[in-house]
């Protein structure tokens, strides 16, 4: 069931999307060499409690960390630990989730760790692109095939491999709602986008296959060839006109 939010719940996810984008950018400040990935969900965690709120994704479904941090050929959902440490070169997702007063903000980046490849930059500005090429769309009145259609054809005209497995969702009082939102898809098809609606649109965008697999530890998701993958994720308000980011805060 798709929940359509009144303009009091909107606040709250303003709220809610404003603590997730900023802890995104208190996590970035401390990439760099050698730090863990239980160092950086730290940061996150601490920053979200501070601002009296909860991180989404701690004991969701049993996740033991604050953020999902997933570096180079992972995708989504990696662990953070003690013995993960960023090294030169690396490209890090940094996927995080709070929750405000009842209501989810949830949003991705990826981030280069000092000197990265052209082609690791490239794959990661494609992906952030693919996004807004996608949330062009998301307006009262289109559909949700509109923005997969859009994000899939930018990602795949330049050789990237389009996730499939996971999708983007509806996001608010549950940190995944309905409806689905796939990076692909047929313009003109798919569930109506209606004013209230609040979505969160993620490309996961891989350089190499889209094809997938999750490893041992039952969460991390890495790509089926061992190539880069890049996520890119805010949380949406669709409205009359412009979508509202509500997890962009730069
Ligand atoms: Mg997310
Ligand atoms: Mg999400």
């Amino acid at each position: 069931m798709i929940k359509i939010k009144n303009s009091e719940q909107l606040v709250m996810m303003q709220k809610a999307g404003r603590i997730t984008g900023e802890a995104i950018l208190k996590a970035r400040d401390h990439i760099k060499e050698g730090i863990s990935t239980k160092e950086l969900d730290t940061v996150i965690h601490d920053y979200i409690v501070k601002c009296g709120a909860y991180p989404s994704f701690l004991g969701y479904g049993g996740f033991p960390g604050s953020a999902c941090i997933s570096i180079n050929d992972e995708i989504i959902h990696g662990i953070p630990k003690k013995d993960r440490i960023l090294h030169e070169g690396d490209i890090v997702k940094i996927d995080v989730g709070a929750r405000y007063r009842g209501f989810h903000g949830d949003s991705a980046n990826t981030f280069g760790v000092g000197k990265i490849s052209a082609e690791a930059q490239a794959l990661i500005d494609a992906t952030r692109e693919s996004f807004f090429k996608g949330v062009s769309f998301a307006k009262n009145g289109n559909r949700i095939g509109d923005i997969g259609s859009a994000v899939c054809e930018y990602a795949s005209s330049r050789g990237y491999g389009v996730v499939r497995q996971y999708v983007g969702h509806g996001v608010g009082s549950e940190l995944h709602e309905d409806p689905e939102v796939p990076n692909f898809g047929t313009a003109g098809r798919g569930q109506r986008l209606y004013t209230g609606m609040t979505i969160a649109i993620e490309p996961m965008i891989n350089m190499g296959t889209h094809e997938v697999r999750v490893l041992g530890d039952k969460w991390t998701v890495v790509t089926a060839d061992g190539k880069l993958s890049a996520h890119y994720e805010h949380t949406v308000a669709i409205t009359d006109g412009e979508p509202v980011l509500m997890t962009k805060v730069e």
